[in-house]
């Protein structure tokens, strides 16, 4: 079989985006990260005084959509994100975008522009994209698809050592940790395009396996599929 596509779905820092990268490195695909796309344009509403009262002023950011581009690109071997041709990598990860990015990802038109970007990068297959409604609306016809998750506790542990090694200091566990919990409940519940498991997909509990098991797991998930005739 050809190049196909890859759906990751879960919720938050339950691996799914070292799983993707490591999928996509090994395969020589290419790597989407929607939640990139949506913190990006949440890094925007911020930065251009679109957040009052701790609320998105939605019909504002609306206004300004087409003024957003957000894409990907390589720097020193390693992808980024880049918004409006600045690259946001380490800003669209603060703690902050983190506490705005489940309002920005509820609404319906930003969902809507940001879905036909992704549905265009992964057009030539060979694409593995990891977010929250990948299996079940972006590519629902991806051939394999997987849903991650791990226990609440690890999650936060995880996210928590990332951003210590990123330069994020200030941010205590606890926080971290209500902000998962926080944006689990938003992004399962909203109305528009909520977080749930593709009826064809592959559940995968990363609590107690390593990058290199979690690796190991859904290649050969991936290896089944291509070797099959
Ligand atoms: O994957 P990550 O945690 O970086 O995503 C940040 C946020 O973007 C999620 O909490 C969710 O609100 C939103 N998101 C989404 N749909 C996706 C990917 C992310 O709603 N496909």
């Amino acid at each position: 079989m050809g190049k196909i596509n890859i759906a990751i779905d879960g919720h938050s820092s339950c691996g799914k985006s070292t799983i993707a990268r490591a999928l996509a490195d090994k395969l020589g695909y290419f790597y989407v990260d929607s939640g990139a796309m949506y913190r990006a344009i949440t890094l925007y509403a911020i930065q251009n005084d679109l957040v009052e009262f701790e609320k998105v002023k939605e019909l504002d950011l609306l206004n300004n959509l087409s003024k957003i581009q957000v894409g990907f690109g390589m720097v020193e071997g390693v992808q980024h994100t880049f918004l409006n041709g600045v690259d946001v990598e380490l800003e669209i990860r603060s703690l902050e975008v983190s506490m705005y990015v489940s309002q920005v990802a509820k609404i319906a038109i930003v969902r809507r522009y940001l879905v036909k970007q992704q549905q265009k990068l992964s057009k030539g297959k060979g694409v593995v994209m990891d977010g929250r409604d990948i299996g079940t609306v972006v590519l629902p016809r991806a051939k394999v698809k997987f849903y991650i998750t791990a226990d609440v506790d690890i999650r936060a542990k995880r996210r928590y050592d990332e951003m210590m090694k990123n330069g994020f200091t200030s941010v205590s566990l606890e926080e971290i940790k209500n902000n998962i919990e926080e944006r689990d409940f938003l992004d399962s519940h909203r109305k528009v395009s909520p977080l749930m498991m593709a009826n064809d997909a592959i559940h995968i509990d990363t609590s107690d396996l390593t990058h290199e098991e979690q690796l190991n797991r859904t290649y050969a998930e991936v290896e089944k599929v291509l070797n099959a005739k």
